[in-house]
């Protein structure tokens, strides 16, 4: 095995690293070393003579070259940035996040002789950059520690005991047991179980698993093996569908549970189970990924971002809303990043009002939908799901000018969008907003980045 510490300059990365290597008898690797002993020159003269990318050029060439085994590995701040780094840094790996506040970083590096990133001050560039990597470092990490609340020698023994807990089969044994009582397929229940008791103990990167009730139909099972498989995560994907979210929530913090999925019906209530919930997610009002890093969990939403994504080239404009639920909060939470302005159109219209109050936004019911004043249209309504069929909207209602995109993703082809296509509209299907959150989820949950095309090809 090899052991990786990633973090913000002066979380200790080189000191407990030098520390671990002698407890386990194991080798030590500085990356900013093996970057200047290749450059035969320093850090600070490389950042000047050839700047930032020929220094990340030659950091991605010294991890691309690292032995697999044996060995601790302390990285440079910036590592994470390029999910290749992340990726060959994971592979046969454990993976420790090092952190610690801010003034504690900026005390340690004082002096240094490194180049700054930014005209900001110590003080303010250590800040920002360290708020822009936190979810990279913390999907990366299979363990993360604060050092500036602890020694060194302290550290050491975290990641000595948390490597022991994970090559015990035992440590999975309850939540095997806990597994077993819920509603899952026998092929994948095997699966499951091989893996999480295997001999050598817990997979390296960990648990991860979607939670819903019903959860049975969700398709994140089989994209995420299939995205570890093919980035070298040595992490199991299974789903927990079960009524009590307060038994799963428990179960989860016991087996220490890497990332969750949340689905229907847990998005609001699992926030009051996270430490802190990013500010996406709390201006939404939902929780759709969870990720825990050392004790500390994290809500965030990817909803939002599945929906504004395929939208990102579209102009701005006047964007309707039919439906007035957890998806039309994302949506219009997207539609209004993407700068447009926006009308949700319910049929109880109460709540529409209650989306537009919160958000500032226009509301009604669907008969005030104007088609020459709208440009972008969502269905964010069950309405021509399978089983269901129909449509928000005939043909006689939709435009040429207008995109129409259909959050409804069973089928993926509904009358809405047939209708649409053939008025001349852009169409965007809602497998497309199921791919877009995905690959931030796949992004948050091991900081690797993944082509939304691999995700398609997945789901085919
Ligand atoms: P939700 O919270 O139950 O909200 C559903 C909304 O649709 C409510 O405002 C409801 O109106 C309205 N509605 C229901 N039946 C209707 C009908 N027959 N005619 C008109 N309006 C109707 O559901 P949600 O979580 O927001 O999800 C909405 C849809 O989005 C889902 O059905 C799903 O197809 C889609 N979705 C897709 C993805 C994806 O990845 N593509 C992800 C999440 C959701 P009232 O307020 O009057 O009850």
């Amino acid at each position: 095995m090899r052991i990786v510490l990633i973090g913000p300059r002066g979380s200790g990365k080189t000191t407990v690293g030098t520390l671990l290597a002698e407890a386990l008898d194991y080798g030590f690797i500085d990356t900013d070393q093996v970057v200047e002993e290749m450059a035969g020159i320093t850090i600070p003269a490389i950042f000047a003579d050839r700047g930032e990318s020929a220094f990340r050029d030659a950091e991605t060439e010294a991890i691309r070259t690292l032995p697999p085994d044996g060995v601790v590995v302390a990285t440079g701040g910036g590592a994470v940035l390029r999910s290749e780094n992340v990726q060959a840094l994971r592979t046969g790996s454990l993976t420790v996040f090092l952190d610690a506040e801010v003034p504690v970083l900026v005390a340690r590096i004082a002096g240094s002789n490194r180049p700054p990133l930014t005209g900001l001050s110590p003080a303010d560039e250590m800040a920002a950059v360290r708020t822009a990597r936190l979810p990279l470092y913390r999907g990366a990490a299979d363990l993360c520690i604060d050092t500036g609340l602890l020694p060194p020698e302290e550290a050491v023994r975290r990641i000595v005991a948390f490597i022991g807990e994970r090559q015990s089969p035992a440590f999975s044994r309850e939540f095997v047991a806990f597994l077993e009582q819920t509603e899952m397929e026998r092929h994948e229940w095997q699966t499951v179980r091989e893996c999480l008791l295997r001999p050598e103990g817990m997979p390296l990167h960990g648990l991860y698993a979607v939670i819903g009730n019903p959860c049975l139909h969700s398709r994140s099972p089989e994209l995420f093996t299939a995205l570890f498989a093919a980035s070298g995560v040595d992490g199991v994907y299974t789903r927990i569908e079960w009524p009590d979210l307060d038994t799963i929530m428990a179960q989860v913090r016991t087996a220490g549970v890497k990332g969750l999925s949340v689905t229907i019906p847990f998005k609001s209530d699992c926030m009051q189970y996270c430490d802190e919930i990013t500010a996406d997610a709390r201006a939404i009002g939902a929780v759709n990924t969870v990720v825990r890093c050392g004790d500390h969990v994290v809500g965030t939403n990817t909803d939002w971002i599945g929906i504004r994504q395929p939208l990102l080239d579209t102009a701005s404009g006047n964007a309707v809303v039919f439906g007035a639920g957890g998806a039309a909060r994302a949506a219009v939470y997207a539609l209004q990043d993407l700068g447009m302005a926006v009308t949700v159109l319910n049929r109880t219209e109460e709540r529409a009002s209650g989306i537009a109050r919160h958000f500032g936004c226009g509301s009604g019911t669907p008969d005030a939908y104007d088609p020459e004043g709208t440009d972008v249209i969502v269905n964010a309504t069950p309405v021509g799901m399978e089983g269901r069929g129909g449509s928000i909207l005939s043909a006689c209602d939709l435009r040429a000018h207008q995109t129409v995109f259909d959050l409804v993703y069973t089928p993926p082809d509904t009358h809405l969008l047939r209708e649409a296509r053939q008025a001349g509209c852009r169409c965007i299907p809602g497998t497309e907003m199921f791919v877009y959150q995905a690959q931030e989820q796949m992004r948050l949950f091991t900081g690797i980045a993944v082509d939304a095309a691999r995700i398609r090809e997945i789901l085919r």
